[in-house]
């Protein structure tokens, strides 16, 4: 799942959006389905490009469901399991433990993986960290 921030260009309206990848988002705008969810004018559009990692039970994604999601689900899933085995889950403290890895050439086994925010990507992208952004799906998210 992508979050995506989106502005509307007709009353300047700020509002999130989540979708199951980059590639939906391009077809639902395409067949005119992404409006704003204050005066559903089309004139929307992605304000930041880096969308956000899912792997919060705070927020409620809307989710598409259809044939092509629950393909799209089953990849993620298997990216999961290989990176639930291959590195280490350090939550919400993701952006801090990845600095403290870059900064302190900490040698590791593991990679890590957590949450973070689109800010916070964005800024370990600037200062050189190399950080990939990948959908996530809850385990209870059917
Ligand atoms: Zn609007």
């Amino acid at each position: 799942m992508i979050k995506y921030k989106l502005v509307c260009k007709n009353c300047g309206n700020f509002f999130d959006s989540w979708f199951a990848s980059s590639k939906e988002y391009e077809n639902l705008k395409k067949l005119k389905h992404v409006n704003c969810d204050n005066c559903n004018s089309l004139k929307v559009e992605k304000t930041l490009m880096t969308p956000s990692i899912l792997n919060s039970k705070k927020e409620k994604p809307v989710i598409y469901k259809n044939k092509k999601y629950t393909k799209i689900k089953n990849t993620i899933k298997e990216y999961q399991k290989f990176i639930k085995n291959n590195f280490e889950y350090v939550g919400e403290d993701f952006a801090y433990k990845a600095r403290s890895i870059h900064y302190n050439n900490k040698e590791r086994s593991k990679g890590i993986y957590g949450n973070a925010t689109a800010k916070e990507v964005k800024e370990l992208k600037e200062e050189g960290i190399d950080t990939e952004v990948i959908p996530w799906v809850n385990k209870n998210d059917n």
